[in-house]
């Protein structure tokens, strides 16, 4: 047997061992179309290479083998990084920006304006009147909906959600941390203060920390959301925040999101809220104990959009569905930060591929079920080019559910669980122009597009609605 005959028995059987290792994973993932794929890989590289003995199509198939070896080689074509992303959020600035206004935002509408109020009447008589007539009859439907309600408000999960928002609340009024009276500034170098916040971040608790300085005009231009009777703060201009961002994720387990649009991934999303809260206010306490301003940005008090924020501190890219896309995690985590006058030194922004795969992929887009990301190209919205989500028809579909239905985190590629398997592919991703390009056919192709929820844990199973109407 020559030299190419070995040669492609072995490839053979390495493709073979590796489509079962595929399927064994894909099993466990409790992706069955993938599982079903990665055994009928395994099979056709089988009998692929068992035809390398068979005298009369030995040498069909070895051009077969030949023909994909030379195919693959066009994987390590390298891909050119992405200029846009390696500038972080100025990257995609595409025209004067403009700060968004945190009185648009749907949370402010639903949550801080009363009707019968000077802010409500502010609103919808100078500000917005279009959207006056829309809002009402939401506001009559109810904002959120019941809570649980597409697992027939099963309790358990209902309760894990409700205790875990109850946290936050109790941490705003300390969002705000001056630096402690008696205490005098520490006197550390940008590096040695970088060091000692990130490891003391993932000490606590964070799982992914970046510190960046805050581009000013992501910052909201007005207070929309108020809290605590504070009512009179609505429409205060935002100004005068500390320089520096410390930038945090916590990230959403994994047997939680794939339930969604179900009660677990509500009850995760909420405890991440309230430890998102704990931590942030933590890191601001420690710098008004160095001698510095920290401001907690976390559920009762944010100041800025924190994806952008997150891509600045080098912590991942914007994806179609809005969300992060971090290394590891994927679109399954949650963003908090710290805004603090400690001079830190700061991260750079990195290129993970999530653009170039985003622009085929389009599966978050396709699974939603208000339709509410874009399948289109990105715009220009406020003077940045972004894939603009709908924000509005989103919010609906969270109250027609009853959480925070999650389905475009879960079924984004870049979210599974970071095996071995998923490494691997993240690499290519990154690294690889025909990952880039051919990738997002090829996850289509192995997984499907449409999103069905995955079974949990049995101490999560919820209560099916029996009269079940197809709502994903
Ligand atoms: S699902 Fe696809 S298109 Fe959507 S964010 Fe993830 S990679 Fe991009
Ligand atoms: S959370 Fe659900 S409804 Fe909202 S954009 Fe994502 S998939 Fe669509």
């Amino acid at each position: 047997m020559n030299v190419l005959y070995m040669f492609s028995a072995a490839a053979g059987l390495i493709g073979f061992t590796s489509c079962l290792y595929f399927a064994f994973e894909s099993h466990k993932e409790q992706e069955t179309r993938a599982t079903k794929m990665g055994m009928a890989g395994a099979l056709v590289l089988f009998v692929l290479t068992m035809g390398l003995f068979i005298p009369f199509i030995k040498s069909v198939v070895l051009i077969l083998f030949m023909a994909a070896f030379f195919l693959s080689l066009v994987l390590f074509i390298p891909a050119k990084p992405n200029a846009a992303a390696l500038k972080g959020s100025k990257g995609y600035i595409k025209g004067v920006p403009v700060r968004p206004d945190e009185r648009d935002t749907v949370f402010a509408r639903f949550r801080s304006l009363v009707p019968g109020s000077k802010a409500y009447q502010t609103y919808y008589t100078d500000l917005h009147p279009e959207r006056e007539a829309g809002d009402a009859k939401r506001r009559e439907r109810g904002f959120l909906g019941k809570p649980g309600s597409i697992d027939h408000e099963y309790q358990p999960n209902v309760a894990m959600m409700h205790a875990a928002f109850s946290i936050p609340p109790m941490l705003g009024q300390e969002a705000f941390s001056n630096p402690e009276p008696d205490v005098n500034r520490a006197d550390l170098t940008p590096e040695k203060a970088a060091l000692i916040v990130k490891n003391f971040a993932r000490h606590i608790g964070a799982d992914r920390v970046g510190i960046c300085r805050v581009n000013t005009n992501l910052l909201y231009s007005h207070q929309g959301e108020v809290h605590y009777d504070r009512g009179e703060n609505w429409g205060k201009k935002i100004k005068d925040l500390p320089p520096y961002a410390v930038v945090f994720l916590t990230e959403m387990n994994y047997d939680h999101v794939l339930s969604a649009p179900h009660t677990p991934t509500v009850a995760e999303s909420a405890h991440l809220y309230a430890k998102g809260a704990y931590l942030s206010t933590l890191l601001a306490k420690w710098f008004s104990y160095m001698g510095y301003t920290g401001v907690a940005e976390h559920t009762r008090n944010y100041h800025i959009p924190l994806p952008p924020l997150a891509q600045d501190a080098g912590l991942g890219e914007v994806g179609r569905h809005g969300y992060l896309v971090a290394p590891e995690m994927g679109a399954r985590c949650r963003i908090f930060a710290v805004l603090t006058d400690m001079p830190l030194s700061v991260d750079t922004p990195v290129h993970l591929g999530v653009e170039e795969f985003c622009r085929a992929c389009k599966k978050c887009a396709d699974s939603c079920p208000s339709k509410s990301i874009p399948r289109d190209e990105k715009i220009i919205h406020n003077g940045y080019s972004k894939w603009k989500l709908d924000e509005d028809s989103c919010f609906e579909y969270w109250s027609k559910v009853g959480t925070d239905c999650c389905i475009c985190m879960a079924i984004c590629p870049f979210s599974r669980p970071n095996t071995f398997l998923h490494r691997v592919v993240r690499t290519f991703v990154e690294k690889s122009w025909a990952a880039q390009v051919f990738f997002p056919y090829v996850d289509n192709f192995l997984y499907g597009k449409r999103w069905r929820p995955k079974s949990v844990k049995p101490w999560l199973k919820y209560k099916e609605k029996p009269d079940k109407e197809e709502i994903y």
